[in-house]
């Protein structure tokens, strides 16, 4: 029987319209605004001003911090500007502004489409390129990889998991990666397991990707045949399931073992990593690459040209629709992800993050929220609920801010699936009322446990 996590979940329509696009490059931008906060933690830190010229790869923005990230220029041009500049939420952060003018790469980045399959056994090496070339967790947390390979000297991990689900509806980024770049895929998961000293990989990916499957097990059988270090690494087939993604999910539905309320992935002895960041450790590593560019879906039924974009890190979210043909007049909304966890684009003259994965248009029909009505206690919400909450209360207690019962049932434990909204009779718009009271009591608890001055 094919896996899958044990607790709740919802079977969307899963609109993979764009599945069939292979990855185009996106041309250049004339433009690009590169964001110092493309990362958990610490924004990086500006290294250069207006005027400076850049190399496509060159350092533009340093770490704050231990939990931070170096950013890089994408393009090759001068430098206009450093400053604040809205982001996909309307947020102002700090952005470098470059004039295009080249494209001229560092010295020491591997330009060429040569496969390097050894693997270096120096694990120091391979985290310096991967915190030098500023690769981040591209599943959506952009936490910064090179930390997350680094548990703490009181936890180990035994297996490392590779997130190829991507069970999202309309999203095809990962799933074009694990067919076009399975081998690199692979190699990116060698070197992971050699850092973190464990014997066995899985790679997730649910059934219906059956040609990705199939790729991803060849690359893992030639490598395994060819060349030492990729023993231990196998493809697991899982049962399509929203959100079998999600970490605490995926973990259920590969080792039964299960992350206690605000526990992490390593206390299980458990890392997980996505597919593309797979790729972008590859990069790092084998061909000194930094993270400045990735594989972004555009798409949505009202949208004429489906496409998988390989787009440089900074290309304003305008341009890349422009390139496309335009916003459709059928499209009433623009959202940076997917349809269940994406956040709405306040702002499509914002530019691209590494971790962007989609712009997906929806028309009014598509957005269009129900009237509301009581909540009849059908308990459907708590049926699809993969943490085990119970919407329905949480709802009840959000609504009369009753904080300590919200922690007492575990509001800080909701992953903003949104498969309560989902499965609501009554269309109570659950989500957006819990995540505001998850977020309230997070920031309780962190205010009750932080070091007093
Ligand atoms: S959004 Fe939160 S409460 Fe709703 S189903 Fe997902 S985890 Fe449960
Ligand atoms: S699914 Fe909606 S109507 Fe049913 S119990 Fe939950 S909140 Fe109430």
């Amino acid at each position: 029987m094919k896996k899958t996590f044990s607790i709740g979940g919802v079977h969307p329509d899963d609109k993979k319209i764009s599945a069939g696009c292979a990855i185009e490059v996106l041309p250049t931008p004339k433009k690009v605004y590169i964001s110092m906060a493309q990362h958990l933690g610490g924004p990086a830190k500006a290294t250069v001003a207006a005027g400076d010229k850049v190399k496509t790869g060159q350092v533009i923005g340093e770490p704050t911090g231990f939990i931070s990230a170096f950013v890089h220029s994408s393009v090759t041009g001068t430098v206009k500007s450093v400053g604040l500049r809205k982001d996909l939420a309307g947020i102002p952060v700090i952005h470098v502004e470059i004039d295009v003018e080249d494209d001229e790469w560092m010295d020491g980045i591997d330009t060429t489409d040569t496969i390097v399959r050894e693997i270096p056994q120096d694990t120091k090496f391979i985290l310096d390129r991967i915190r030098n070339n500023g690769v981040v967790g591209l599943g959506g947390a952009t936490f910064p990889t090179n930390v997350k390979l680094c548990p703490p000297p009181d936890k180990k991990a035994d297996i490392l998991i590779l997130n190829g689900a991507e069970c999202e509806p309309y999203l095809t980024s990962d799933y074009r990666i694990m067919l076009e770049k399975s081998e690199q895929i692979v190699i990116g998961a060698a070197l992971m397991k050699h850092v973190l000293g464990v014997e066995r990989v899985v790679i997730g990916i649910e059934e219906n990707k059956p040609e990705a499957i199939a790729k991803m097990k060849e690359a893992v059988a030639s490598l395994a045949a060819g060349t030492a270090g990729y023993s231990g690494i196998e493809v697991m087939t899982l049962k399509k399931k929203y959100p079998q993604g999600g970490e605490k999910q995926l973990i259920d539905a590969v080792t039964h073992r299960q992350v206690k309320s605000m526990g992490l992935p390593i206390d299980v002895g458990v890392v997980v990593q996505n597919v593309a960041t797979s790729l972008a450790v590859y990069e790092a590593v084998q061909k000194n690459k930094p993270l400045i560019d990735n594989t972004i879906t555009v798409t949505g039924e009202c949208f004429p040209k489906q496409s998988n974009l390989l787009v440089r890190v900074g290309t304003p979210l305008s341009y890349i629709v422009d390139w496309l043909g335009g916003i459709p007049e059928t499209a009433a909304k623009a959202v940076s992800g997917g349809p269940m966890m994406g956040k709405a684009i306040a702002n499509m003259d914002a530019a691209t993050l590494k971790g962007t994965s989609s712009i997906l248009f929806l028309t009014e029909e598509q957005t269009k929220r129900k009237p509301e009505t009581n909540c009849i206690r059908c308990g459907k919400c708590a049926e699809a609920c993969p943490m085990g909450l119970e919407p329905f209360l949480l709802n009840k207690l959000a609504k009369n801010r009753m904080y300590d019962e919200l922690e007492e049932n575990a509001v800080q434990d909701c992953i903003e699936c949104g498969c309560c909204l989902y499965s609501c009779p009554a269309n109570i718009p659950l989500l957006d009322i819990i995540r505001i009271a998850k977020g309230d009591v997070i920031r309780i608890i962190r205010s009750r446990t932080a070091p007093k001055k």
